[in-house]
């Protein structure tokens, strides 16, 4: 079994130990004997990714590879690339094969990154288990009887079984973070409009960002520097001067202060995530870091005022798939508007039904200033909340989610329990702000927990690079079962 970090990868690249058609086919070779019960990959391609790994082979020897030049990776079923299917685990889009290239995908095509496969997630990124997939869930490769996480599940599954050593994902209330916290990897969700949505299928737009998922902070740090860039094409994509996100991954921690938002630090969290989160304490604290109190009053709101927002979005979002010009079509109608309501009715699932109901509910002419326009409000009073606390802190160290994995259908039937267990992940996106999850112990029953740095704007450096500290002084993510 591949056991290699991306950086690893790269430097058995970097020094010829190992060809890139080599390296790829050890990881094919690891997915077909794993995927089948992991289920964390959905569409593979191995005549597409060997192409790749040749061209990226012939780049290294002309002297013309880089970092990342033939390192394999794995994208979520959200990004679009040329000839693959990018179905976003919905039946909407089982028969599509992407015309175009997401420009995140591009900008890792350019750095000669080799595509490895589309992962499995909740349909239109829409879930937080990944059991709203079309194709079925993936499995937490700690204990396949538990969820992986979600809507980012397969990433973070494929990365925590070494099936690829990086995999992207997106995050609109926590879809990076939450399953990689679930699966024992690192992740970061960066600040809104850094990394280009063109290409990756829309959600809520207004959130969405995509984030790279690896063992390492230093890995997820590499990554974004190939990721992140202006994209003409994305109206929301910032002009900003190209940033170094490995600057500060040996910048001491003294001196440092850790916000712990007390609306965080309850005792509704499991004892098992207490102690993931006295671990990372102790870790900081031993480094010089200094923590203080800080307070975001608006925590329980930032629920419902996601669900309205995200929802409202998602239900304009969805709109476009009609039957018309690509996507699913049924097969049996009467007149135009009957076409469109079969076509919608047979190619959503349960979960993307409910969102564009209460989405189309809250932006309906009645309810638009009870709903929409309040939660667009409780927006900004949690977006303030956080510049309260950053007055007070540099980073916040917070949980990333209530518990450890839960089980392959507890949260099935119980859309407010997933939901709410959204609680830390979700306020980061109403906001905007950068924040990762890095693994800081395992529950009782050995699934392993992660805690959440987060940032304000633009301080990805800074959080990689604690993130960075504290994984140089702590195992937690060198663990694996494979
Ligand atoms: N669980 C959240 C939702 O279902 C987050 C999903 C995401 O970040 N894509 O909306």
């Amino acid at each position: 079994m591949p056991q290699y970090t991306l950086k690893q990868a790269s430097e058995l690249l970097q020094s010829k130990q190992i060809s890139t058609v080599e390296l790829a086919t050890e990881y094919l070779n690891a997915i077909n004997a794993q995927n089948p019960t992991l289920n964390g990959y959905i569409t593979l391609n191995p005549e597409a990714t060997l192409a790749e790994a040749r061209a990226a082979d012939e780049r290294i020897a002309q002297g013309k590879g880089g970092l990342l030049t033939g390192v394999p990776v794995a994208y979520k079923d959200i990004f679009c690339q040329t000839g693959w299917r990018t179905a976003c685990s919905s039946k909407m889009l089982d028969n599509f094969v992407a015309p175009y290239t997401a420009t995140v995908v591009q900008n890792l095509l350019d750095a000669g990154m080799v595509t490895l496969g589309r992962t499995n997630m909740d349909e239109f990124a829409m879930g937080s288990t990944n059991e709203t997939s079309f194709y079925g869930a993936a499995k937490n490769p700690w204990n396949l009887e538990h969820v992986p996480g979600g809507s980012s599940g397969g990433s973070a599954a494929v990365v925590a079984a070494r099936l690829a050593p990086a995999a992207l994902g997106s995050d609109t209330g926590g879809s990076i973070r939450q399953p990689a916290s679930h699966c024992g990897i690192t992740g970061i969700k960066p600040t809104y409009g850094t990394v280009s949505r063109f290409g990756m299928v829309a959600y809520a737009s207004s959130f969405d960002q995509a984030g790279p998922m690896a063992q390492t902070a230093e890995d997820c740090a590499i990554l974004l520097n190939a990721m992140a860039s202006f994209d003409e094409r994305d109206s929301t994509s910032l002009e900003r001067e190209k940033e170094d996100y490995t600057r500060d991954l040996n910048a001491p921690l003294k001196g440092l202060k850790i916000g712990l938002p007390k609306e965080y630090f309850t005792a509704s969290n499991s004892a098992d995530v207490q102690t993931a989160l006295e671990n990372a304490k102790a870790l900081l604290q031993a480094q010089g870091a200094e923590l203080v109190e800080v307070s975001l009053p608006q925590t329980e709101l930032s629920i419902p005022a996601y669900y309205v927002l995200a929802s409202a979005e998602a239900s304009t979002n969805l709109s476009r798939y009609d039957g018309v010009r690509y996507g699913h079509r049924a097969e049996k109608f009467g007149d135009l508007d009957e076409m469109y309501a079969n076509t919608r009715a047979e190619g959503f699932g349960s979960e993307v039904k409910r969102r564009i109901m209460i989405g189309t509910y809250v932006l309906s002419h009645g309810y638009y200033d009870a709903y929409y326009l309040k939660a667009q409000k409780l927006r900004r009073l949690v977006a303030n909340d956080f510049q309260t606390a950053f007055a007070q802190c540099d980073l916040i160290l917070a949980p990333t989610a209530p518990t450890a994995a839960p089980k392959l259908g507890e949260l099935n039937h119980d859309p407010v329990q997933a939901y709410l267990s959204d609680i830390y992940t979700i306020a980061v996106n109403l906001a905007g702000l950068p924040a990762l999850t890095l693994p800081a112990g395992f529950s009782s029953d050995g699934l392993p927990i992660g805690v959440q740095l987060i940032g304000n704007y633009f301080s990805e450096a800074r959080i990689l690079g604690t993130a960075h500290q504290i994984q140089l002084n702590s195992d937690w993510h060198t663990k694996s079962l494979a």
